[in-house]
């Protein structure tokens, strides 16, 4: 490990408390993910631009994720807004498999080839729109959603989760974006609202 990832595995360390999680975001290089140019950043803990006007997820916001996901190593988990795959390849060592969605089809095709790099196989990835979420391989353990969603949550996504299921995502009010998570119990679903953060749009 470089001094940039470990002093970013330390400051991770007083945030997140799930030592799987922990252990899955040190196990992914995300300097492969980012753009060439800023590889020197790699290991900041901010979100970082992609070639594409899109952004890389800031690492803390992808464990703080992965950690209210509760994932389960049988766990099958959908991606909404894959990107460059690093949240997805996170993902991939928490749980069995991870589907993931992207609109912009070039982002789609590099992120297939860098996880195929990291030697991550249990992803499957598609072009398309992640509101509709993946029918075909429907009930989810879990949907984690990489972009900001309007007022409420694309309600095919809620539909698409097993019982039990959670699904977290950024909510935007006008105002400022809130992580919210729900979860499918025997009542119906359970919403949660968490910290504020900042994703681009769900468009
Ligand atoms: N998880 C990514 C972060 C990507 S930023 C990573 O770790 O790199 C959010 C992504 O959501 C962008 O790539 C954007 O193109 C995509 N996106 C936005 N709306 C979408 C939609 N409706 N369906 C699928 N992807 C979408």
């Amino acid at each position: 490990m470089t001094r940039a990832a470990r002093r970013l595995a330390k400051s991770l360390r007083a945030r997140i408390s799930d030592e799987r999680v922990l252990e899955a975001i040190a196990a992914v290089p995300r300097e492969r993910f980012v753009r060439a140019d800023l590889i020197d950043d790699a290991y900041e803990d901010r979100a970082l631009p992609n070639a594409h006007g899109q952004t890389i997820s800031q690492p803390t916001v992808v464990a703080l994720m992965c950690e209210a996901l509760e994932l389960q190593p049988d766990d099958r988990v959908l991606d909404v807004g894959l990107g460059s795959g690093y949240h997805a390849a996170v993902l991939a060592h928490l749980c069995a498999h991870v589907y993931g969605i992207e609109r912009d089809r070039r982002l789609a095709t590099a992120a297939v080839g860098v996880l195929a790099d990291c030697g991550i196989d249990n992803v499957t990835v598609a072009a398309g729109d992640g509101r509709d979420g993946w029918p075909e391989h429907a009930p989810f353990q879990a949907i984690n959603v990489a972009a900001a969603a309007r007022h409420r949550i694309p309600e095919a996504l809620e539909e698409q989760l097993a019982p039990g299921g959670r699904l977290i995502a950024p909510l935007a009010d006008g105002v400022e974006e809130r992580l919210t998570l729900v979860r499918r119990t025997q009542e119906g679903l359970e919403r949660t609202t968490l910290g504020a953060v900042r994703f681009v749009p769900l468009r």
